[in-house]
């Protein structure tokens, strides 16, 4: 594939799925606006993370802080007009030089980590945006907070630097797209929930992936993470 078709069919990757999240929204009853893609590039290069952007997705989500680092960095990529997203787990070590780049930090999953980025920001005098990740399915192998203890980190004290927009999960490894529907709703439910007890309006619902991403907006998304779909004949 030469360079020329690599960007051709990243572009026409990118305006399907672009088109497929627009129609579950309207589906839904939302407005197309209400739905962000997030794209996920931790499959692909810096070159080839640049041609999705060239394609028009400015989002972009990584799953290892030295990887979105490296890519903010990247002469591919370093003049371009791209909000990171950070959603893998990440070691309260790599806090310091992944905060240069500005993320929106999806995969809050303990409260040393929630501290860790409290004391950061207060550091550098700057607001950091984030999600709490919850742990949907119950499954042990996965990372997140299950709901009581995200009720608690709710109602203490919130930390003066930190914006917690909302809530990030995933559907539990292997479950068919009706199951995860299910996931999706309990989620959007716990949000509820939880924004009632704390008074904090947690509008952002960051929840789909490339397999259950049409559930996912139908259930309330406001962020949807997806990667494979975006590099489809390209990896
Ligand atoms: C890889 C990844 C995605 C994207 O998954 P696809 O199925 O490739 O769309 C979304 N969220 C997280 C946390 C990921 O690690």
């Amino acid at each position: 594939m030469t360079e020329s078709q690599q960007r051709q069919r990243i572009l026409e990757n990118w305006q399907t799925v672009s088109e497929e999240v627009a129609q579950a929204a309207t589906q839904a009853g939302r407005g197309i606006d209400e739905v962000k893609i997030i794209g996920v590039t931790k499959y692909v290069d810096a070159e080839t993370t640049a041609d999705l952007v060239d394609a028009g997705c400015t989002m972009l989500g990584e799953n290892r802080p030295q990887v979105l680092w490296q890519k903010a960095e990247s002469d591919a990529l370093a003049s371009k007009p791209i909000t990171w997203h950070m959603i893998g787990h990440l070691q309260r070590n790599k806090l310091r030089r992944l905060l240069r780049y500005h993320p929106i930090i999806h995969s809050v999953d303990s409260r040393r980590l929630l501290d860790a980025i409290g004391e950061e920001a207060t550091t550098n005098g700057e607001v950091v945006k984030i999600l709490l990740e919850v742990n949907i399915s119950g499954d042990a192998t996965k990372t997140g907070l299950d709901p009581e203890t995200l009720r608690t980190i709710l109602n203490q004290d919130p930390h003066r630097w930190i914006q917690i927009d909302g809530l990030m999960a995933m559907a539990g490894l292997g479950t068919d797209q009706q199951t995860a529907g299910e996931q999706f709703a309990a989620v959007r439910r716990l949000r509820d929930d939880l924004s009632k007890s704390s008074g904090l309006e947690l509008n952002e619902l960051s929840m789909g992936m490339s397999g259950d991403f049409s559930e996912a907006i139908a259930e309330g998304a406001t962020m949807v993470r997806i990667g494979s779909r975006l590099f489809e004949g390209v990896m």
